[in-house]
Parts: structure tokens; sequence; C-alpha cells
């Protein structure tokens, strides 16, 4: 007799939570030595379910088939040298930009989620936790191999551990995700499940990826539709995990709360880049930042989910406000300094073109014609010495240049400060310098590259360049660049 087949819920709980026990002879507490450290109270760890009742050996199976389909893309952009088929090189531009914060976040997601699932005690959120972490080091493996293509035809792309690692830049994004690595294992989880994945990857996936497509960048596609789909999984194990610590103890809504002012403001200073990327790289551009901002973060995440968090207690995130003025500002300000430091990036910079102000104007208005398009005037003037002369004082929380200005004045730049222990530390926004004042002890270690330049330890300051791993070549204006002009020249024999 045939014998009756299990139900996809009995087989995954036999699969996955049914193996998790009670330890015996090892106290919980020693098992699990952080969960008690962060204060969050859970009273039934097994109440929660992954909603995804994903079993390993559906896991493997699904991002095999998933591999293969994307190695053979990928073979095949190689092949039929789709590089030549962007609206110009100028997109590459934002994908080297794009790959130095790639390369070292995915990895550090990919550390931080190991770390999530040996901590965190509800089997559902380990095993979700688990798969996410194994996600990421697949994300960027393929990431690296995909970039890999473009780096036999263009600069930027040569050195990527380097870059990665050690260029200045990317420390924004270094510290962001050891800032996540350091925290408890739920805070952790807040910040990239939630604060990230929840709150802002549509604008990395589906604007940046409309974008892409709009520049025929195929392997920005190929990428973005292969990590998009491990994305629902990666949002719902973000909002389940909020949802968990909200509903087992009122107490733990204010510990949350702090954690969503926390990530939803680092998570949004973080997202300056690609507010630079959309309106100012992109040769063919579709959506502003502006526009995204109000679609994604006003709508949906401000006024939609955190709507729905109100019933705990919950209310928006501290200093929303200042993100919703600085809406029309942030891509200039980043598009403004980074074009005076294109001599230490790996990346070319460039002041818009005829054709982009055009477009400028059309998504920001009075905004553009009042101050921004006065900003860039004064910049590309003959006389004005373009390459910024020094070491740019940094954010000690995001490490950002002090390049946001006040909210009620735009034309003042925004500085705070505050003292500890005798020293004073610099900030780039009210939200930044908020959440040092809450961990003071953790941000002074932090990690300044102007202030470890300085102090020698990226070596002798004559050969910067290459401890960062850039070429001389790698940086420099656009439409100077040896990139722009072998294009033209291969467009040329193409056609
Ligand atoms: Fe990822
Ligand atoms: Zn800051």
């Amino acid at each position: 007799m045939a014998k009756k087949k299990r139900g996809l819920k009995e087989e995954y709980n036999l699969l996955t939570r049914d193996l998790d026990w009670e330890p015996s002879y090892v106290p919980f507490e020693e098992m699990y030595p952080y969960v008690s450290f962060e204060g969050i109270k859970i009273h039934n760890w097994d109440r929660w379910e992954d909603p995804f009742r994903v079993t390993v050996e559906n896991y493997v199976r699904i991002q095999a088939e998933k591999e293969r389909k994307f190695h053979a893309i990928r073979e095949n952009i190689d092949m039929m040298q789709s590089q030549l088929d962007l609206t110009d090189a100028r997109w590459l531009e934002a994908m080297k930009l794009f790959a130095g914060v790639a390369f070292n976040g995915e990895y550090n997601a990919h550390r931080l989620f190991q770390y999530v699932s040996r901590h965190v005690p509800i089997p559902a959120i380990r095993f979700a936790a688990f798969t996410q972490s194994v996600d990421e080091l697949r994300h960027v493996q393929n990431e690296v191999l995909l970039f890999n293509n473009y780096n036999k035809y263009f600069q930027g792309f040569h050195s990527w551990k380097k870059v990665s690692h050690r260029h200045w830049l990317m420390s924004v994004i270094k510290s962001f995700f050891e800032d996540a690595m350091t925290a408890g294992p739920f805070e952790g989880l807040a910040a990239i499940a939630f604060g990230f994945e929840v709150a802002f990857t549509n604008i990395l996936f589906v604007t940046m990826g409309s974008t892409a497509m709009a520049n025929n960048d195929l392997c920005y596609t190929a990428v973005g539709f292969t990590n998009q789909s491990d994305e629902s999984r990666h949002m719902t194990l973000g909002m389940m995990a909020i949802r968990a610590m909200l509903e087992e103890d009122p107490d733990n809504a204010p510990i949350v709360q702090k954690w969503l002012d926390k990530w939803f403001w680092r998570s949004y200073r973080a997202f300056t880049a690609i507010a630079y990327i959309l309106d100012y790289v992109a040769p063919k551009k579709v959506v502003s930042w502006k526009e995204a901002f109000e679609m994604y973060i006003e709508d949906q995440v401000l006024n939609g989910l955190f709507k729905d968090l109100e019933m705990f207690g919950i209310r928006k995130p501290l200093y929303y406000e200042q993100a919703i003025i600085e809406k029309d500002r942030i891509s200039h300000q980043a598009a403004l300094i980074l074009h005076r430091v294109s001599h230490v990036a790996f990346f070319h910079t460039f002041a818009p073109t005829a054709e982009d102000q055009v477009w400028l104007e059309e998504k920001y208005g009075d905004t553009w014609r009042d101050v921004w398009a006065k900003k860039w005037e004064q910049q590309t003037d003959p006389n004005y010495e373009r390459n910024y002369p020094g070491l740019p004082m940094l954010c000690q929380t995001c490490q950002y240049p002090m390049v946001f200005a006040e909210p009620e004045d735009i034309h003042k730049t925004a500085y705070r400060h505050s003292e500890y222990e005798g020293e004073t530390y610099h900030f780039c926004s009210d939200g930044c310098k908020t959440i040092f004042d809450d961990e003071p002890d953790k941000y002074k270690e932090a990690w300044i590259p102007a202030h470890e330049i300085l102090s020698g330890n990226c070596g002798p300051a004559e050969d910067l360049l290459n401890y960062w791993g850039i070429d001389p070549e790698d940086g420099g204006d656009y439409y100077e660049s040896t990139d722009y002009k072998n294009f033209e020249k291969w467009k040329k024999m193409r056609a």
C-alpha cells in the first residue's frame, strides 16, 4: 500500500523546525549568550513560523536552477560583447561605485546573517537567516563574476578587493555593516532585515534596475534579477522579526523604536550614493531620486509600513521630516563633492551636460534653477580649482563628508558636534549625532579614513592610490577619459 504523502507544513516541520531541541546539560543562557543583552523579551520562542516553509532540499534545488540560468546569461553577455550595447559607457561610472559598495556590503551581510542565525533562538528566524546568509554569499560571487566582464574593457574594476576594503569612500558602507555586526543579534537583524531590506531595497533593485535596463546594461539587469528573486524572502524575514519582537512583549516596543530610528537614518544616509546614480550618472534617466523617495519611502514606508506598526505604539522614525526636506538636495550635494574628488576615486565624474541639465530642471524645478544650477556654474568656471586640495572632514557616524545642508537653510552646511571624554566628534546631521550620543563608546572607535591617513595607517601619503587599489586614470573627468574615447571608437567600429 502506498504511504500517505506528507503535507508541506508537516514535511517542513520534520526537516527544519523539529530539529531544534531543548538543551539538557547546557543552560539556555550559555547556548545563546547574547540573548538577554539587548533587553528583548520573547516568551514563546516556537510560536514563530517561517512563512516560506522552505526546506534545505527545496532551497538548494531552486537556487541551483537560478545559478544555471544566471551563468548562461553571463557567458552570453560576454560572448555577444554586450558592453557595446550600453547607451553610453558613462553608465559604468555608476556600476563601478555600485560594485565597490556591493562587494563588501553583500559579503558583510553574509557574515551578519551567520551571526543572526547562530544567536537568535527562534527556529524560524534562524533558518530564514541561514538561507539569507547563503544568498548573500551567492550575490557577492555573482557580482564579482559579472563585473569581471567589464574589467576586460573598462577602467576602475581591476582591484576590487583593495577598492572594496580600503578605498576611503567605501568606509561609508563598511561602517554601516560593521555597526550592525557588532550590535546584538536582534538589532543586527532589525538593522539589515528591516532598515535596509524592507525600507530601502526596492529603490536599489526596482528603480536602479529599471534605470540599468533603460541604459541596456545587461550585467546589472542579470544580477538584479537573480538577487531580487531572493529579496522577497529577505523582506518577509524583516517583517516577521519586527512583528515577533513587538507582539511578544510591550516592553520591546521602545527598544525596537530606537533601532528603527537609528537604522532608518543610517540606511537613508547610505542611499545618498544611489540618489547620485539616478539623477546624475545615468545617461538615460528614468526616475529621479525625489520621485523614488516619494514613491518608496514616503508612500510605502513612512505612510504605509509605519502606519501598520502604530498599533504596537511605534511612531515614524526620528528625523524623517529632515529626510523629506532633503529629497531635492542630496543627489546634487553628492554630485558636487564627487566632482571635486575624482582624482582620488576609482570612477570618473563629470559636470552635468546640457541634456542632463534639461532633465534636472524638469525634475527639480525651482531648487535646480535657484541653487544647484548656480553651484555648478561656479564649480565649472575655468578659474575654479576643481580638485579638492585636502582631506574632507567626515561624519563620525555615517562617514560621509560634511556636504549636507541645514534643514532650514539650504545655503548653510550642517555641522553638529558632541564632546565625549574630552574629545570633540563631528556629525553631518541631527540623525548622526543622536546615534553617536546614544552609544559614544562604540562610535568613538570608528575607522575614519581621513584620520587614519594622517596617522600613517594607510601607508605613505604619496602611495595612497596604490593602497586604495586605483590607477590615476581610473579617476578624473569622464569626458576626458580613455573609457569615453574607447567606447566612442568601438561603437563606430561596430556600426
Ligand atoms: Fe544581497
Ligand atoms: Zn552623518
